[in-house]
């Protein structure tokens, strides 16, 4: 557990969240600040600040990050309109929660990637 960290306490449940998803690896939930109608958030449990501190051990993990993030943007209805995956690291990508979180992004046109 990271000290102090929101995402940890998210997926401890020290913190009550609504959570759309979750199994022994990862969790997901609402983001509370949304950048788009259907804004969801994958994070595993484990703390992992940054992709920097994952390795080759953590392919999997990563999968299947992605994995629950498409089932829950088909779940959404996002399938055929389509969505964005994203996952920000360090100052130039604007991270702000330092426990690594894959962004699902849909239910509008998104903006072009800057
Ligand atoms: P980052 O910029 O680090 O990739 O994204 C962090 C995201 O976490 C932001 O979209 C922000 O709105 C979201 N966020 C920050 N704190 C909380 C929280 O306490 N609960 C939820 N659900 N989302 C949060
Ligand atoms: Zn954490």
């Amino acid at each position: 557990m990271g000290e102090d960290c929101i995402f940890c306490k998210i997926a401890s449940g020290e913190i009550k969240s609504e959570l759309l998803y979750h199994d022994d690896e990862v969790v997901a939930f609402r983001d509370i600040n949304p950048k788009a109608p259907i804004h969801i958030l994958v994070i595993p449990r484990d703390h992992i600040p940054t992709l920097n501190d994952t390795t080759p051990e953590h392919k999997r993990l990563l999968g299947h990050m992605v994995n629950v993030a498409v089932a829950l943007a088909k779940s959404e209805k996002l399938e055929n309109g389509g969505y964005r995956l994203l996952l920000n690291c360090g100052p130039d990508a604007g991270q702000e929660v330092f426990h690594i979180h894959l962004h699902l992004l849909g239910g509008h046109k998104l903006a072009p990637m800057g």
